[in-house]
């Protein structure tokens, strides 16, 4: 079902009845010149995720209704893989800088220009935001935040990219867990760190095995890629080791907009960074929803297996504007209610 049609007739009044959403800034929900939405839904309570139909019935019947609701825990045979290689990603650097605004459910960067092609159809980048803790569950376990860029097609179809966020703890600055065996086919001009990921010890990252060759390569790139972003910076502190420099520019200026319908520019944001870590691995697909009212179907979930990163006290700093706003998993709420058995006579 397209999202459209999810929407359907009441797609316009979608737009005037509830306010931004994750889908805030495509047509769906257009950001109006100078304004800052700021949402009237919550996540606890009577504004809660239980009670989103109920705030809007006919607009958000399908919180309470959809049968491909996002987010889910992704365990295997929720998702497809598909390589980083089946989307061709590019989004330019906002060297001035951008809008970053509080719009009450999330903190979301005003993110236009990028485009991303999949299938043949090419999207644009309106905004990206932040859930605390990540909304999809990484095979059972949340992590510290997830990052929702969101793009739009030409008929409106939204696909989004996710990238879970976690903590550094500072092991970055410490020796591989696993030393390299052999030389990298292309060297690194420094000391390759380690960048935390979805990858554990064991090599296994949403339930596939990924061989240590492999983990090393892409830790190499990762770390290859924040340190050229770091050199492109200008006028920026460099990240701590280990950590998304674009998310931690971004975050710096979280307190900022410590209140509910204020805005602040951000600093020089080199969007390459991100775009080179989330191409070195693949993405996690499922056809889902808004992960917010009204909840629309037919969205294109991009989860990806690279795990961005930021420092604890930029960490703590998010929390203490973004409070907590993650949907609950919504794997298998529309299967029928199973038969009760009946008791033995
Ligand atoms: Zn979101």
């Amino acid at each position: 079902m397209s999202f459209r049609v999810a929407c359907g007739v009441v797609l316009a009044l979608c737009a005037e009845r509830t306010l931004a959403s994750c889908a805030y800034g495509t047509s769906l929900f257009p950001r109006q010149e100078g304004e800052i939405k700021v949402n009237t839904f919550g996540y606890s309570g009577a504004i809660g995720p239980t009670n989103w139909h109920r705030l809007d019935v006919a607009a958000n019947s399908l919180c309470a209704t959809g049968a491909h609701q996002s987010p889910i825990d992704m365990v295997e045979g929720a998702f497809s893989v598909i390589p980083a290689s089946d989307l061709s990603i590019e989004i330019p650097d906002f060297s001035n800088g951008t809008e970053f605004e509080n719009l009450g459910t999330t903190v979301e960067v005003i993110a236009p220009g990028g485009t991303m092609s999949i299938a043949g159809v090419e999207h644009t980048l309106q905004q990206f935001h932040f859930h605390l803790p990540s909304e999809h569950l990484d095979n059972g376990l949340s992590r510290a935040m997830e990052m929702h860029m969101v793009w739009e097609g030409p008929e409106g179809q939204i696909a989004v990219i996710g990238t879970y966020i976690d903590v550094s703890d500072g092991s970055a600055a410490e020796a591989p867990a696993e030393a390299p065996t052999e030389t990298p086919a292309e060297t690194p001009t420094e000391t390759p760190q380690p960048t935390p990921e979805a990858e554990t010890a064991t090599g296994m990252t949403g339930g596939f095995f990924i061989p240590a060759q492999v983990r090393k390569e892409r830790m190499i790139r990762r770390e290859r890629a924040r340190r050229q972003a770091i050199g492109r910076r200008q006028e920026a502190p460099a990240a701590p080791a280990g950590t998304t420099a674009l998310l931690e520019t971004v975050l710096s200026s979280v307190g900022q907009i410590s209140t509910a319908g204020t805005s602040v520019r951000t600093g020089p944001l080199i969007m390459s960074e991100v775009v080179d870590i989330i191409n070195s691995g693949s993405f996690q697909t499922y056809s889902g929803s808004l992960t917010t009212p009204p909840c629309s179907e037919g969205v294109r979930w991009l989860v990806s297996d690279q795990v961005l990163s930021v420092q604890l006290s930029t960490f703590n700093s998010a929390r203490s504007v973004i409070g907590f706003n993650a949907r609950f998993p919504q794997n298998f709420l529309n299967l029928a209610t199973p038969a009760v058995a009946t008791p033995a006579e």
